[in-house]
């Protein structure tokens, strides 16, 4: 039975590593059709709207989507279209593992770390109110002059029912990957009532999986370890902001995030993307590097039970990345991302 994926070629570079992606993942032999929809800044200047309908429709449907990056306009324009996907298809957990590979310049090796950030709520929920507004006013009213006149307010909301879910997620997900620990990360200390709901809960859950260690570290503290000490640490659970700072310092633990892959995963759909951003300034130039949307397809191919391909793309690209003769400027090479995605296809065929 061939696999129903839809396909997101996202906008800068994202089209040209979406395009090294798809062929990789053909050559696994997994049988995909893949159904390619547009989203982000050239969509928005094609139909109007940079989430046209049919994207959600596409993805929807076909229950698994593979995206490459979308631009998010700073400080005006659209909303992050990555946020808003996440939002929508309630793909409430951020899955980004972040490995050392032989080949990749780091001052770290042998990381090998399991980020699980919350994805749909925190101050990424969108509920913000300009400065002067009648809604900052109202909530400037209700701090009791905690508050500056004059604000713009972002509100933050921790829920147990969100919380539960995604700390069972990273249970679970040790469990299944024979991980031995998990890290809750908060700044609880601080904020009493969200940071401080979010960690009551995660012991609670802690309590129903006797067989995985549980331990809990400050934000703050959580930087300072993973600088000095990564290999004390396993999976870390995390509220949304948090998550997304400590996602990219790990990247930037096992060499940058060239290759890191992320996943984004709800009740039955799953999303697979890069971490990394469009990287504008190097669209059309056939030079980032496709590695981690590549591994965002071995995530993709390990969540589908293709363990397999999965095993042997890793190790493909892993091979092409120890051995430094095709890889892109990144990893010290001079090769295009599609001369790497050419020879991570040989080695897979090898
Ligand atoms: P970025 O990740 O696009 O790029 C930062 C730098 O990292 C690049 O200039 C480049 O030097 C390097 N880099 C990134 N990807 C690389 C790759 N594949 N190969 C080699 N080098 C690579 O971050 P940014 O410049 O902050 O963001 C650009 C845009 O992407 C923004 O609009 C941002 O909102 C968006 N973004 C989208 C996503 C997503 O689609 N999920 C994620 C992050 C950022």
């Amino acid at each position: 039975m061939n696999y129903k994926i839809t396909l997101i070629p996202g906008d800068g570079t994202g089209p040209e590593i979406a395009e090294s992606t798809k062929k990789v993942l053909d050559a696994t032999g997994v049988k995909i059709d893949w159904e390619i929809v547009e989203a982000g800044i050239d969509a928005a200047e094609k139909y109007g709207t940079p989430l046209p309908e049919n994207v959600l429709e596409s993805i929807r449907k076909n229950k698994i989507a593979i995206k490459g990056p979308i631009t998010t306009p700073i400080g005006s324009g659209f909303r992050s279209i990555n946020v808003l996907l996440r939002k929508e298809l309630d793909l409430y957990a951020c899955l980004r593992p972040c490995k050392s590979y032989i080949g990749v310049k780091s001052k770290y090796a042998n990381i090998d770390l399991v980020i699980v950030r919350e994805n749909t709520e925190d101050l990424y929920a969108g509920v913000e109110f300009p400065a002067e507004s009648s809604e900052s006013k109202k909530i400037i009213e209700l701090s009791a002059g905690k508050i500056r006149n004059g604000s713009a307010i972002s509100i933050k909301p921790i829920s147990r029912f969100a919380t539960e879910r995604i700390v069972k997620f990273a249970f679970q997900y040790a469990r299944k990957n024979k991980r031995k620990k998990v890290t809750a990360v908060t700044k609880a200390n601080i904020m009493k009532f969200t940071d401080g709901l979010f960690l009551e809960t995660a012991r609670e859950v802690a309590k129903n999986y006797s067989d995985i260690e549980y331990e809990e570290r400050l934000v703050d503290n959580m930087c300072m370890q993973l600088v000095q000490k990564p290999e004390l640490y396993d999976v870390l659970v995390l509220p949304n902001l948090y998550g997304d700072i400590i996602s990219d310092l790990c990247a930037g633990l096992i060499g940058g995030l060239g290759i890191a892959p992320g996943a984004n995963i709800g009740k039955d759909i799953a999303l697979f993307e890069p971490v990394h951003g469009s990287a504008p300034k190097y669209k059309g130039l056939n030079k980032v590097n496709p590695t981690a949307m590549i591994l965002s397809g071995v995530l993709m191919l390990d969540y589908l039970g293709e363990k397999n391909a999965a095993k042997k793309l890793e190790k493909a690209v892993a091979n092409v990345i120890a051995e430094k003769k095709v890889v892109t400027y990144d990893l010290g090479g001079a090769a295009k991302t599609s001369e790497m995605a050419d020879e991570i296809i040989r080695k897979l065929k090898m």
